[in-house]
């Protein structure tokens, strides 16, 4: 017999589960009696059974789906989901030694965040019901993986939307201040308790990958955190400028060109936008520019100014490039797709007076599953184009 708690929803909600949406909205929940954080029997009208689902009592998103099966969910169930998830990424065979192992919603563990730096694995649980199961998923990651630790990087701000604090801590193991891993052949030092995200922009892997085909001459990479394309590129370029506006990411890119014997890597501390134009107006020339911001739309009422913000730095930058010299350009702003995107960067080639060829139209790395339905999990665009000469 279940002995899960039981939450109905409406139609409506049913309806969008039935579309492969594993997100209910308070609106569409009919009855609830649930702890926070629970593991729920979800109920349709007329008493159908529709799955297992995490339940919060503080979001908007009161029900996430994670088994569409009417059985309760044990050790063994979460054991599956986390190999499956795993052994995809064994599939890959991707020529790096940190990865992400689960991606949320895009791997059917809603709201986890697992991601891998060699022996090390950091996690996210951004949800009720990922926090009170996060003994768990660390001891069972552990096991899966065979990890010396496991460090919960629980500081990013939605999770203030469930009620729960920011915190970074030791989970399991044991984790060192520091950890080497590396992408293709370059290698990074990561801080993984004090640097960005979980340490790395791993999202960005495969296009750093792709953008190193295309690196030529003189290279400004504008948003360059730990030097993510500018290292990656670096081979193919005879100087590079590596600008970020965070100190800490500086200091990090040159210790990383140091590591990695690259003294053509020039990093500064400077804000794009300020540098973006003043460059122009300098004369600066490059025949290789690289952008890539952090999300400028946090949210749809931010859409408007995000998208005047991409178009400014696009504009700039195809302004600073030779004819024939390439442009890789990125957004992270799940509230502007690729074509939002491409059309943006068209109005700052039509102002820049400029033709612009698209070479590739690629988005985030295949760690990072997009699930097929549900376009939150989908928020990278990332697009390699080629000034006309
Ligand atoms: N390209 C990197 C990831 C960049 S993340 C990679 O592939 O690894 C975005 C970076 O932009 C962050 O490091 C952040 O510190 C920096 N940033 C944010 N606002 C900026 C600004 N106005 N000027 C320059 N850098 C900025």
């Amino acid at each position: 017999m279940p002995v899960s708690p039981v939450v109905s929803i409406s139609a409506k909600g049913e309806a969008r589960l039935r579309r492969g949406h594993p997100w209910i909205y308070r609106s569409d929940v009919t009855d609830a009696d649930a702890e926070a954080g629970a593991v729920v029997r979800v109920i349709g009208p007329n008493q159908r059974p529709l799955g297992r689902a995490f339940f919060s009592d503080r979001s908007q998103i009161t029900l996430r789906m994670v088994s569409r099966e009417d059985d309760d969910l044990d050790e063994r169930f979460w054991r599956a989901r986390l190999e499956s998830a795993i052994a995809f990424r064994e599939r890959l065979a991707i020529d790096a030694s940190a990865w992400r192992l689960v991606h949320g919603e895009g791997d059917l563990v809603p709201s986890l965040i697992v991601d891998r730096y060699a022996d090390v694995l950091v996690v996210q649980t951004l949800s009720q019901g990922t926090e009170r199961l996060l003994p768990t998923f660390a001891r069972l990651l552990t096991d899966l993986t065979g990890a010396r630790g496991v460090l919960e990087r629980n500081d990013p701000r939605v999770r203030g939307l469930e009620g729960l604090e920011q915190r970074v801590s030791v989970v399991l193991g044991e984790v060192p201040e520091r950890v080497l891993v590396h992408e293709g052949p370059v290698e990074y030092e990561v801080d993984l308790r004090h640097a960005q995200k979980t340490g790395l922009f791993l999202d960005q892997r495969e296009n750093h990958a792709a953008a190193a085909g295309y690196a030529r001459g003189r290279l400004l990479d504008a948003f360059s955190y730990h030097g993510g394309f500018a290292l990656a590129m670096a081979a193919g370029c005879s100087r590079i400028d590596a600008l970020d506006v965070s100190e800490a990411a500086v200091a990090q890119i040159r210790a990383n060109a140091g590591r990695n014997r690259l003294p053509h890597v020039e990093a500064r501390e400077a804000n794009a936008f300020d540098e973006l134009r003043r460059l122009d107006k300098a004369g600066a020339r490059y025949e290789t520019v690289v952008l890539d911001p952090p999300a400028f739309a946090k949210n749809k009422a931010a859409l408007e100014k995000a998208l005047a913000g991409y178009k400014e730095i696009n504009l700039r930058a195809l302004r600073l490039l030779e004819p024939g010299g390439m442009l890789v350009t990125c957004t992270c702003s799940y509230h502007v797709d690729d074509v939002m995107f491409a059309a943006v960067v068209h109005e700052a080639a039509v102002d820049a007076g400029c033709q612009v060829t698209e070479v590739e139209r690629r988005t985030q790395g295949r760690d990072h599953p997009v699930l097929l339905g549900v376009p939150e999990t989908r928020y990278l665009t990332c697009l390699i184009l080629r000034k006309a000469a």
